[in-house]
């Protein structure tokens, strides 16, 4: 019997979503971004899968080392870079390629001798005002690193869209173009684009792409889904009825009583909560497949349990299937309701939940 609650994983759809990537960014060496667990899909089986990436992109710097370990051969950039002298000689120790965003890392380096040589990504702040020099500190940090015997030349140059999933937002063309006029001095590999860069603004394709959410078949676009865009799901959250109940006129259900019944219904219990991953803000409504077709979620989401409105499907009984969401269900479905964002859902399955491969 499968476990209550599990997530199937489809990974042959990352090729395909990589691969529209590609076709999206025909000139463009792919980094495929599988940080934060590879958004909750496993890094480790995700990065084994996506072996045509030209390279992998992480956050931190023990993702890279944990890739590394497992055999991964291609470049590795760590966004986040290094923040003590430790750090950077784990980069140099396993082959990683920092961001350098500080004038803190600029001051290790000097501080490191050697030549072992790492490949290092300039980040550039455009107007995400997060992680970056400001564009008229290029120049500058460009110098102190091409002069130092650490790293190796050309220098990369990075920059990351702040609003790029607003189409209608003309704050990524600025972006863009800030950032090509600062670099039109230098040579070095440029990227720019995350998933929406990709899917929704051809001038944001340079030499490296950066695609994360859409490779697990997601769309960065809020009034869209993955399918929109010939991408495949690959994550889905399963579980299953547990009981089977008649709830009467005028009787609530759940924590809070928020959810007051105004008609006698038929009411599934299932077996997925907050403790899974499942989003506590989803709101009553909130879509749910039995048996392949729609229910609404009903009353508060527990900790191990939601419940949900069988009304028209009477005959339902403890045990019967219920997908969350993928099969039919998706995801950013489910974040609307939820007012979340779908890469939040991904990410924050919990360890409980066991993991299928299809
Ligand atoms: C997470 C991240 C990406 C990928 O973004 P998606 O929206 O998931 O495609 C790209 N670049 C940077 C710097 C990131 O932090």
């Amino acid at each position: 019997m499968t476990p209550a609650a599990y997530v199937k994983l489809n990974l042959d759809a990352l090729r395909h979503n990589l691969n529209v990537a590609r076709r999206h960014a025909p000139d463009s060496k792919v980094m495929a971004v599988i940080k934060a667990n590879a958004y909750g899909h496993g890094l480790l089986r995700v990065a084994e899968r996506l072996t045509d990436a030209d390279g992998f992109a992480v956050a931190r710097v023990d993702e890279g080392i944990r890739l590394r370990q497992a055999g991964i051969s291609q470049r590795i950039a760590v966004m986040e870079g290094f923040t003590c002298s430790e750090e950077l000689n784990d980069l140099i120790n396993f082959g990683l390629d920092p961001l350098i965003h500080s004038f803190g890392q600029l001051d290790i380096i000097d501080r490191k001798s050697g030549s072992a040589g790492i490949d290092a990504w300039l980040k550039i702040d455009t107007g995400m005002n997060r992680l970056g020099f400001s564009v008229d500190e290029v120049d500058k940090v460009h110098q102190r690193l091409i002069s130092s015997s650490l790293i190796k030349k050309p220098v990369g140059f990075i920059t990351h869209l702040a609003n790029a999933d607003v189409r209608s937002d003309s704050m990524t063309l600025k972006q863009i173009d800030l950032f090509n006029k600062t670099l039109s001095g230098f040579s070095g590999p440029r990227s720019i684009a995350n998933s929406a860069g990709i899917l929704g603004w051809r001038e944001a394709l340079t030499d490296w792409v950066r695609p994360g959410i859409m490779l697990y078949g997601i769309s960065p676009f809020p009034e869209s889904t993955g399918g929109d865009f010939d991408l495949k799901p690959v994550m889905g959250l399963h579980s299953r009825l547990i009981a089977v109940k008649s709830v009467r006129q005028g009787e609530t259900v759940g924590y809070g009583g928020s959810w007051v019944c105004d008609r006698p219904i038929t009411m599934g219990v299932v077996a997925i909560g907050y403790g899974d991953g499942y989003p506590r803000q989803a709101k009553s409504g909130t879509p749910v497949l039995v048996n392949g077709k729609r229910v609404p979620m009903i009353g508060r989401v527990s900790m191990d349990m939601i419940t949900v409105d069988l009304s028209g499907q009477d005959d339902a009984k403890p045990g019967d299937p219920v997908t969350l969401w993928g099969g039919g269900l998706p995801i950013e479905e489910v974040a609307f309701w939820s007012e979340t964002i779908p890469y939040t859902l991904v990410c924050g399955i919990t360890q409980r939940v066991q993991i299928v491969e299809e």
